[in-house]
């Protein structure tokens, strides 16, 4: 996969994206990833990049031509997918990364100021992604989340596929307790379960977990999922008050 970010701040995105395993991952080729700065594709003679918007709002607004200048040079004999980083776009859902995984070149504007000339939005952007209905000062962490999201779904960037795949969201549910050494902490004992080396057993307690940790947390997910008769006998048992 390769993600072109275009942006006002290249170095800030540099030092996040360079860390860690989203580093290693891209050190070791699972993805290739560039960030370019919008300012460099300025004509204008003192580098500027945004102008004030014709209306009587205040502040800035990136205009068109150094974005568009920036996008056809680097997407040049290419067609990636476009995406935009706005608050108005679609929530960033762990489904549509899961989608955008599969996507082989993707093109990601942040926007600053005030926003973007809507005329240069409409002729290159192909989707709008948002990260939570509130404002920031910039896309550029909204593309950090992106990324990061998408990147750790792609072969190789964790050490096992399941790493992910048992995770929350990943299937609609969230994810059971986990529990590392020492066995007894503080009085608190792990689960003897996990210390029985039965793995059915093992898997099932998980999804009983789940179950118990999504409704507790976040009850309307179970909505969406497909639940079994086991998961719905759990779910039972807590609309009677049983304590799982
Ligand atoms: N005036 C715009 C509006 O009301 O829709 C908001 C502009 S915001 C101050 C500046 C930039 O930050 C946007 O162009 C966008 O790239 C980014 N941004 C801010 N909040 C975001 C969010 N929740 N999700 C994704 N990007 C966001």
């Amino acid at each position: 996969m390769r993600i072109d970010i275009a942006t006002l701040f290249p170095e800030l995105m540099e030092t996040y994206l360079s860390e860690s395993i989203i580093g290693r991952a891209r050190k070791n080729n699972v993805f290739e990833l560039k960030c370019h700065n919008i300012r460099d594709y300025t004509e204008d003679k003192h580098r500027r990049v945004d102008d004030t918007p014709y209306s009587e709002r205040q502040g800035m607004l990136m205009q068109c031509q150094p974005i568009y200048n920036c996008f056809n040079e680097v997407t040049k004999d290419r067609n990636p997918h476009v995406i935009y980083m706005s608050p108005q776009g679609k929530t960033l859902t762990q489904k549509r990364a899961k989608e955008l995984a599969q996507m082989n070149d993707i093109f990601i504007l942040c926007g600053h100021y005030e926003g973007v000339d809507s005329r240069v939005l409409d002729k290159i952007v192909d989707e709008e992604i948002s990260i939570g209905d509130y404002v920031l000062t910039g896309g550029e962490l909204p593309a950090l989340v992106l990324v990061d999201c998408v990147v750790r779904m792609l072969e190789g960037t964790l050490s096992q596929t399941d790493c992910y795949e048992d995770e929350s969201h990943y299937s609609g549910l969230l994810e059971y307790p986990q529990y590392t050494r020492p066995e007894l902490w503080e009085g608190e004992k792990v689960p003897s379960v996990l210390l029985s080396g039965d793995h059915a057993k093992i898997a099932k307690w998980r999804r009983e977990q789940q179950i118990i940790t999504t409704y507790k947390k976040r009850p309307e997910l179970l909505e969406k999922c497909s639940l079994t008769h086991e998961d719905l006998a759990i779910i039972h048992k807590l609309n009677s008050g049983e304590n799982l």
